[in-house]
């Protein structure tokens, strides 16, 4: 006979799955409201995108230059030396990644620029790159910025845990340029500002003329396509080009189902009400909604029955981060060793297999959630450029959750594909690396292009 106490833990389990599955229907009402914030957004109403002009349009591919090029995602600063060959091909010579301390993510701007700033100098060092010499900087921001110019635009809100003084409201090129001058860079201009997002879709571009969509999925998630003017009802002045890129800022995106857990979880972030999808999607919020749910079932007295005392343990934000569950869910030995040893390592827990099992179950539904929507907002896009799905279409990829996380990439296609059916060929998803920080050198090539042919 069962124990009771594992057949309550299975119902709950059962329970837990019904409450995270997103079905195919779902995902066609989440891109049929997706559509209608998405004309809202380009029109200026209220909607939860913001669907931000970025004042360029897709490259051709035959742009040429050198450019430094500065990447800041949520959680690293990548610096690069970019070469573009004006043939579809980009080489990168030199890059070096620095970690940004919580310090300079909450302090005050003026720090954080610096230590921008000081992480330029420090790449100069190490790749014997003169700073006195004149090099456009492109830079890839990512974060959502009203963009004036290409290389002008003002920080509307910090999201994925930043929160530095000072800085929203204000036009980022310039605290940067400020900065470069107080660190005695004076060779170095800033030459564009892209989101990550437009820098990812440029990057793929360059050498494959399908790719109009855009997609990170790392710390943060977020997308930008490409957009005929004439939609974008809200652009003050005729703009330049027929299309545009446009950032959607898809992070947002709140016309989703919120589970309790997910309530709970919006509560404890620094950003409360704010960034749904993001908060159900992305790498820095995932371990957080799987700790949630277990506390629930701890408090529930489903789990770590041996261990007295045992929700005090799990209490701290924290303790489970993505990197984690994608760990654990690739586990398949028959008593799930690594989940074993994470859980007495990071807990200090003791644990029954049954308990082992319970937490890979949640990462499963937790993770399985969060690509499915991701799946749903790709779509969304696709379906709003294409209805019929006519065209080819590449999307480019960025970041560490789509590149890393066990089977994520897996769900998404499979998700497309039950979604379109045999259509779903016409789509190809391709993973970028480091795409962002090359596609902001492209985005700068593309801008002085279109300046010499003005
Ligand atoms: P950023 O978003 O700062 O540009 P990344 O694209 O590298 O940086 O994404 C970092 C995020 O990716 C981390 O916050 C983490 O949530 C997630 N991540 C990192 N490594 C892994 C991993 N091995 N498996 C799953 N997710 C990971
Ligand atoms: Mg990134």
């Amino acid at each position: 006979m069962v124990p009771s106490s594992s057949s309550a833990l299975e119902r709950f389990l059962v329970h837990l799955e019904a409450l995270f599955s997103i079905s195919i229907n779902d995902i066609r009402d989440m891109i049929s409201r997706f559509h209608e914030d998405m004309q809202n957004g380009l029109a200026d109403k209220d909607s939860s995108l913001k669907m931000l002009p970025s004042f360029v349009d897709v490259t051709t591919g035959r742009e040429q230059g050198k450019f430094m090029a500065l990447d800041l995602g949520g959680s690293n600063l990548r610096v690069l030396l970019v070469t573009l060959n004006g043939k579809g091909a980009t080489e990168v010579s030199a890059v070096s990644k620095f970690a940004v301390p919580e310090q300079y993510m909450q302090g005050s701007g003026t720090a954080l620029f610096d230590f921008i700033a000081e992480c330029i100098h420090a790449f100069a060092l190490e790749h014997h790159v003169d700073p006195r010499k004149p090099r456009n900087l492109a830079l890839t921001f990512s974060f959502p910025v009203n963009q004036t110019a290409v290389k002008a635009g003002t920080l509307i809100v910090w999201t994925k845990g930043f929160t530095a003084t000072g800085v929203a409201g204000k036009d980022i090129v310039r605290l940067l340029e400020e900065a470069l001058k107080r660190r005695q860079l004076y060779g170095i201009h800033v030459a564009a500002l892209t989101n990550d997002t437009v820098g990812t879709l440029m990057n793929r571009r360059y050498s494959d003329p399908s790719c109009d969509l855009g997609v990170i999925m790392g710390t943060g998630t977020n997308a930008c396509y490409r957009e005929v003017c004439g939609r974008i009802h809200k652009l003050k002045s005729p703009a330049p080009h027929d299309h545009m890129i446009i950032n959607m800022e898809w992070g947002n995106f709140d016309k989703l189902y919120q589970t309790g857990y997910d309530q709970n979880l919006d509560a404890l972030s620094v950003n409360p009400g704010a960034m749904f999808l993001e908060k159900m999607v992305s790498g820095m919020y995932l371990g957080e909604m799987v700790r949630i749910v277990l506390m629930d079932l701890i408090q529930s007295d489903l789990l770590f029955l041996d261990t007295p005392d045992v929700s005090s343990l799990f209490e701290k934000s924290g303790g489970v981060s993505t990197a984690h569950m994608s760990e654990i869910q690739s586990d398949q030995a028959p008593h799930l060793d690594k989940v074993d040893t994470f859980l007495k390592k990071s807990f200090g827990v003791g644990s029954r297999v049954q308990d082992r099992r319970a937490l890979q179950r949640i990462c499963q539904m937790v993770s399985t959630r969060a690509a499915r929507l991701g799946a749903g907002a790709m779509a969304a896009v696709i379906t709003w450029m294409d209805p019929q799905l006519i065209h080819p279409h590449t999307i480019a990829v960025d970041g560490s959750l789509y590149e890393k996380y066990t089977g994520f990439a897996v769900t998404i296609a499979d998700t497309l594909k039950a979604l379109y059916g045999e259509k779903a060929d016409a789509l190809s998803l391709v993973q970028t690396q480091d795409g962002s920080g090359v596609g902001a050198a492209i985005v700068a090539a593309v801008a002085a292009s279109s300046r010499r042919q003005a």
